[in-house]
């Protein structure tokens, strides 16, 4: 029976963070992954010569998160453009303009609030779960131009788009951490090495290490015998009949990762080793209404179609024919390798309510509104020569980022009922965005298992 000290389940961002920096800290550890790729939910894929990532756009760390997780391991992640501007559509006069012209004349206004931030702790900033961001901006100033900002990066960073649904806390934490770091409000790139050479770096990095990365390997179970992890089960093989429960190989360890999102956890941590407040806690979170879910649209055109600086990220919070909230980028500009010579591929998403997630009628019905707005507000689009249109809902962005629905309201990383079991995903407890978010829950779990914080990654904030 082959024993690890630590199996780790899923090689996403977490899973293949959590493995790296185990491997690197010496410790035997094995991936699993269900799926014959890396990256889980931020997986690029080819598509009639463009190179379309379904799950990931740009990176939104200023250094502390993913970044530090790379140096650690021996990688370097390569931060490709950054976006210095944010092009924001007035729906209601039908124009762009710049998040700058709407804070330009408040920037008094707005360097007392970027004060407070900063002044702020973590811990003070964690007392807002259940409030919205709109309502501690409120307390330094009532400058709507400096509460746009705010809320247009809520936008763009947590898809929430009325103000009452953006958290305080969320928000506030990623805020502080890049004007921290990077002296400015946001913060975000492209992968030097692209999306895939991104996790690539890090699975070399695991058997650089000694450790060992499985495809296509799903976990069947978590093993767990009074209250003490003691592996993961695999489902038995050759499955000949499709519902084949025969126990399958086991593998022994002291402890297991998980890095398997609220809705689909409990299908292999089994939830009678759980307090049951804590498994109903994760299946408040797995409902299809906590779900980020939008109209995923690929566009090609042979001419460049914006106005702006291509690499900008754009938003908006309706178009003229649909209530979506979004965003575009111009993918070519930040990777001209995404496309074939000659073309620009455009990235467009528009925000549907995760409850909607299924209807197939409704989905059809807002792609073709939200089409017709977005060759209105870039007329140039319209005349695209390619268009790849996909849902995201299953899996989806990840559990939306209401008050209420984050930090201390998801169940904690580490169950208080079984003795090695982790849960390091960006849906349980953790902050930050997307990927950087999970690598930072990894590194949280990791920090708890080794008993002790790794010195390269410093004494600032953890989970
Ligand atoms: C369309 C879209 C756009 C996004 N854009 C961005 C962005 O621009 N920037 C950003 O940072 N983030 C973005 N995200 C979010 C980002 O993709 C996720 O936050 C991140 O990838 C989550 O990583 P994870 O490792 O926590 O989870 P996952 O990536 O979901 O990894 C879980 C892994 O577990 C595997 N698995 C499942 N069941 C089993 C099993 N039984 N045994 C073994 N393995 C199993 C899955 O195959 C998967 O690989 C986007 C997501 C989507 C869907």
């Amino acid at each position: 029976m082959p024993k690890y000290d630590v199996v780790v389940i899923g090689a996403g961002a977490a899973g293949l963070t959590a493995g790296a920096l185990l491997a690197r800290e010496g410790r035997s550890v094995c991936v699993l992954e269900r799926s014959p790729h890396l990256g889980g939910r931020a997986l690029a894929v080819d598509d009639e010569g463009f190179r379309l990532n379904l799950g990931g756009h740009l990176i939104e760390d200023s250094g502390s998160g993913l970044t530090k997780v790379f140096e650690h391991v021996g990688k370097e992640l390569i931060h490709g453009e950054v976006s210095m501007e944010m092009p924001v559509w007035d729906n209601e006069n039908r124009r762009w303009g710049s998040i700058r012209d709407r804070y330009g004349a408040h920037k008094t206004e707005l360097k007392k609030v970027i004060k407070a931030l900063t002044e702020s702790s973590w811990d003070e900033l964690e007392e807002w779960d259940d409030r919205p961001l709109r309502q501690w901006i409120h307390q330094h100033t009532t400058s709507q131009s400096v509460v746009d900002l705010f809320e247009f990066l809520a936008v763009l960073e947590c898809l929430t788009d009325n103000w009452w649904d953006h958290s305080a806390s969320d928000n506030l934490w990623v805020r502080k951490l890049h004007y921290e770091e990077k002296r400015r409000a946001a913060y975000s790139c492209w992968p030097g090495q692209g999306w895939d050479g991104m996790w690539q770096d890090l699975a070399d990095a695991i058997s650089g290490h000694g450790g060992d990365v499985r495809l296509n390997t799903a976990a069947d179970r978590v093993i767990v015998e009074a209250g003490q992890v003691k592996g993961v089960a695999l489902p038995h093989s050759p499955r000949v009949v499709p519902n084949d429960v025969e126990p399958g190989e086991v593998l022994e360890a002291e402890a297991v990762i998980s890095t398997l999102p609220v809705w689909s956890v409990l299908n292999v941590v089994p939830e009678w080793d759980l307090p049951d407040w804590y498994a109903g806690q994760i299946r408040y979170l797995a409902q299809d209404r906590f779900r980020v879910a939008w109209l995923g649209l690929y566009l090609a055109t042979e001419e460049p179609v914006t106005m702006f600086d291509p690499r900008e990220l754009s938003t908006w919070l309706a178009t003229p024919h649909s209530p979506t909230s979004g965003f575009m980028y111009d993918q070519t500009a930040m990777d001209p390798d995404s496309s074939p010579s000659g073309t620009h591929l455009y990235c467009l998403g528009g925000v549907i309510p995760g409850a909607k997630g299924r209807d197939r009628r409704y989905v059809l019905e807002m792609f073709e509104r939200f089409e017709a707005g977005v060759y209105e507000m870039c007329p140039g689009l319209a005349n695209h020569v390619w268009r790849r249109r996909g849902l995201v809902f299953d899996p989806p962005f990840g559990v939306v980022q209401k008050p209420m629905l984050v930090g201390a309201y998801r169940p904690h990383w580490k169950v208080p009922t079984v003795e090695g079991l982790y849960f390091a995903s960006e849906t349980f407890r953790s902050r930050g965005v997307g990927t950087d978010r999970a690598a930072r829950a990894a590194l949280t779990c990791v920090e708890d298992y080794l008993g002790r914080r790794i010195p390269t990654f410093g004494d600032g904030w953890r989970y």
